[in-house]
Parts: structure tokens; sequence; C-alpha cells
């Protein structure tokens, strides 16, 4: 028995039903949503099998094709023998209604259901995600690199900032007993990290923020080992990276123009805006540790 608050295993799947239903904000979409999820799910399972079974597979990265997926040539414009007039476009007919939500929508959907049920903060260090869809990432809990399997596993994922993503990375922040399973493992065996979607953040983690006109300090304190951990792993870094930002003007200013750029989901400008801001970050955190 913990004295902090951990999902109940017997809440999982009515909370993933009700996911369901919340899926996409178009009820028509629901179905297919929810059959493109499932088929990425299903394919990593598979691979994981095959892993098992000692197959050698190739490395595959199923979370950029969902991503980004390979865009389809677009159709040439062709008047209608009826009419003359030119054929609908994917467009004209998404307008009309008529179309099916492409990868960018579901993927988009699904981030706006997590966002809410994070009251639009980050999973890890609670600061207000940002309106761009590029500078809001979904987040793997348990990594991708490390659990192929929960690529798209929905008690997987998570929305982070950008600068918690990019930092935290590939970094597996579970034990080992984790490794080579096919299920996910069940709430109540996340003792040695804090997991977004299993615990309250309060409960693990104080935090007090300082704000001027200028600058802005931010102090994490980890109030049980899984918030230690995270403060030690992660939000420590976030806040020395803050105020080194806020410390040099033109970084500063340019880190706010760069977030006031909202852009295409899933187009080629959001996942260069996401390297840049990336790579900024990156290098913020490279000062920091020197
Ligand atoms: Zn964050």
């Amino acid at each position: 028995m913990t004295d902090y608050f951990v999902l109940d295993e017997a809440e999982l799947r009515p909370r993933y039903d009700d996911y369901k239903v919340l899926c996409h904000a178009e009820e028509r979409f629901h179905k297919v949503v929810m059959f493109n999820l499932l088929r990425f799910h299903a394919t990593a399972l598979q691979r994981f099998d095959r892993r098992q079974a000692g197959e050698a597979l190739e490395d595959c990265n199923l979370w950029n094709e969902f991503s980004n997926p390979k865009s389809k040539k677009k159709p040439k414009t062709v008047a209608t023998a009826a009419t003359g007039e030119p054929a609908p476009t994917v467009k004209a007919k998404r307008k009309r209604g008529k179309a099916k939500p492409v990868i960018s929508d579901i993927k988009g959907a699904f981030r706006s259901y997590i966002e809410k049920t994070q009251k639009n903060r980050c999973c890890y260090c609670r600061r207000w995600l940002c309106n761009s869809g590029y500078s809001k990432p979904i987040e793997h809990i348990l990594p991708r690199k490390t659990y192929e399997q929960y690529s798209f596993h929905f008690w997987n994922l998570s929305v982070a900032c950008v600068d918690c993503n990019s930092l935290k990375k590939e970094a597996d922040w579970a034990t080992p007993d984790k490794h080579g399973f096919k299920a996910y493992p069940l709430p109540s065996n996340f003792t040695e990290m804090f997991h977004p979607r299993f615990h309250r953040f309060d409960e693990h983690v104080r935090f007090i923020r300082v704000q001027t006109n200028d600058h802005s300090i931010t102090l994490y304190r980890g109030i049980t080992p899984q918030g230690q951990k995270l403060c030690e792993d992660l939000l420590t870094i976030i806040a020395g990276k803050e105020v080194i930002v806020n410390a040099n003007a033109a970084l500063k200013s340019s880190m706010e123009t760069i977030e006031r750029f909202d852009v295409k989901e899933g187009s080629h400008l959001e996942s260069a805006l996401k390297s840049l801001v990336g790579a900024l970050s990156e290098r913020s955190i490279d000062l920091l540790n020197r």
C-alpha cells in the first residue's frame, strides 16, 4: 500500500473505452482513427514477437512512419465528363465532409485528448504547453528504442514540452525487470520512476516558480523516490536551462519568436522547427554542463 495515488488496474479498461468515444472530435471518424492506431500497434507487437522468436529484423522507425506518412502524389485536376468542371480536390472533399482524416489528424486528435487530461501542461515539468503542435511532442514514457512493442500503447504515451522531450530522448528510467514483455507493466509496478499517466505529479514533486519582468526561475523538489529521480534525471536540468535562456536576451527573444510559429501537423516545416528547437535546447544544456 502506497501513500500516493496509483491508477487502479481495474480502471485501465474503462478509461481506454472512454478514449474510444473521444478519439476524434467528429464521431464519424472514430472507427477510422481506432483502426489506424490499432494497425500500427499490431505491427509493433508483431515485430516484438518476431524478435523474441530470434528473427533479426531490420531497424524500422514505426513512429516516424506514423508521424510523417509518405505523401501520395497529388492527382492531376481533370475535368469531369458530365459537367466540364474540374474534379473536386481532396481539400474540397474534406471541406464537404466526405474524406477520411489523414494520419496527422489522428495524431493531433490523440495529442488533444492527452493534453486535456494533463490540463495543458507538460507531463514532466508542468510548464504550460505552447499552442503549436510541433512544440508539444508526444512522449514515449518507456522509450520506443528499448520498448518498440509499446510505441503505440495507449498508456505509454503522454505530451511533453520540447525541452523535456529532447532532453529525455531515449533514456530508460525503468528498471531492467520491465524489459522483454509484450504486455504493458501494471501501474503498481512503477515504483522506481514517475509515470505521468499512472501517478499524480503533485504527490511526487513540489515546485516553486519566481517570475519577474525579465526572468523566471523554477525550483523543483522531489518528495518521493520517484519524484527525486525525476528531479535528478530531468527537472534540475530543465530549471538550469531556463535560467540560461532567460539570462541571454537574444536567445530568449529567438525562442519566443519560434514559439509563435504555428505550422501544419506532419508538414516539413513542423519537422524543421522541431529539429531547430531541439538543437537550441541541446546547446543550452551543453552550456549548463560546462
Ligand atoms: Zn517539460
